[in-house]
């Protein structure tokens, strides 16, 4: 199943979503090309699942410009925008058959059945469901369950897929696996997809680009590559890379003009250096975590390759930050310093 042509841009001016005092959204601006998988990525509340539902048409803006395409769609109707949602909860009709339940959006549309039921059949073999469509969705597994959701979605054939953590639901393995099954989905579908996670292994891996979102606007907007080897401040330094970024206090590397930080892999255990203390040592079987305290604001996190004799909790180290591999941010700001 390919869709042809029908694929749309996004482009978001000046976008704003206030509840009251709360600026949900607060003027982002944002161009998500065709066919891009674009992850909006963030903390609880900084308003991501907002500005999802600003581009599916859930919410009115505040101020700003929704465009899909060539068309300004602020004044456009949820079902008039060729976009389809996929949320958490997968929100199946219980009493209805799996292929009722994918041809569901058709028939409130007036497709006639025969055309729904091939169409059903289409979005069902996509997403691997042809020997469950007549099982109750009560019959079907977490996975199954949420495939029949995204089935749902696709057999509109829309130009813009908007997700809000479609995969939390899902116990880790079939997390995993439906990963790689929504990005295979993506390539199949040729169409635009705007996914919102919370989860930046799933940022990481899914998207082709990333906006990390805070406090309702955009800290920055990259490839996986780029937002994880220079983030733009030390916000997305610490919210990209599991474990995060190691921040150093002012002045305890470089000159205490501004911030030195490091990723784990890049900060090493010495004979001099910042003096830390091990606070815990977690073994994790290909490696091995140290977690060193600098001082009252700053931990440390050291990757060790597994096997390598460490110090105990408790010991007193000394840790160095990779000279090639040093981020630099202002003190004030905590934004990059190029
Ligand atoms: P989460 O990951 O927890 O879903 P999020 O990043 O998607 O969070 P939003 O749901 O967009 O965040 O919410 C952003 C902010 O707007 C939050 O402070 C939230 O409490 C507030 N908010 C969202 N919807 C409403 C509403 N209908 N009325 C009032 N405040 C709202």
């Amino acid at each position: 199943m390919q869709y042809d042509a029908l694929v749309a841009s996004i482009r978001l001016v000046g976008v704003s979503k206030h509840f009251g005092d709360v600026k949900a959204v607060d003027n982002v601006s944002l161009d998500i090309a065709d066919r891009d998988f674009m992850i909006l990525l963030g903390p609880s509340g900084c308003g991501k699942s907002t500005l999802l539902r600003t581009i599916a048409g859930l919410e009115d803006p505040t101020a700003g410009e929704v465009w899909i395409g060539d068309n300004m769609v602020n004044d456009v109707e949820p079902k008039n925008r060729d976009v389809s949602m996929v949320f958490q909860s997968y929100a199946l009709y219980p009493h209805k058959s799996v292929q009722a339940n994918i041809e569901f959006p058709l028939k409130v549309r007036g497709v006639n059945k025969t055309e729904r039921a091939e169409a059903a059949k289409q979005a069902a073999e996509v997403l691997g469901l042809t020997p469950y469509l007549e099982r109750r969705p009560g019959a079907l597994s977490g996975g199954q369950r949420q495939r029949v959701a995204l089935a749902r979605a696709i057999v509109r054939q829309p130009a813009v897929f908007c997700m809000d953590e479609p995969l939390s639901n899902l116990d880790a393995k079939l997390r995993a696996e439906t990963r790689a099954e929504l990005v295979a989905l993506h390539d199949r579908l040729n169409a635009t997809f705007v996914y919102v996670t919370h989860d930046q292994v799933e940022a990481m891996t899914m998207g082709n680009r990333i906006a990390v979102m805070r406090d309702g606007i955009i800290e920055q907007v990259g490839s996986p590559k780029e937002v994880y080897d220079k983030p733009a401040s030390v916000f997305v330094a610490q919210f990209i890379g599991t474990p995060p970024m190691n921040i150093f206090p002012a002045g305890s590397v470089e000159a205490a003009d501004h911030v030195v930080g490091a990723r784990p892999e890049h900060t090493h255990l010495t004979t001099s250096g910042v003096a830390a203390t091990v606070a815990l040592v977690e073994h994790l079987g290909h490696e091995i975590q140290v977690v060193c305290t600098i001082d009252a604001e700053h931990r440390a996190i050291v990757r060790i390759p597994a096997g390598t004799e460490v110090p105990g909790n408790g010991s007193s180290v000394f840790l160095t930050a990779d000279e090639n591999y040093r981020h630099r941010f202002n003190v004030e700001t905590g934004l990059r310093i190029s």
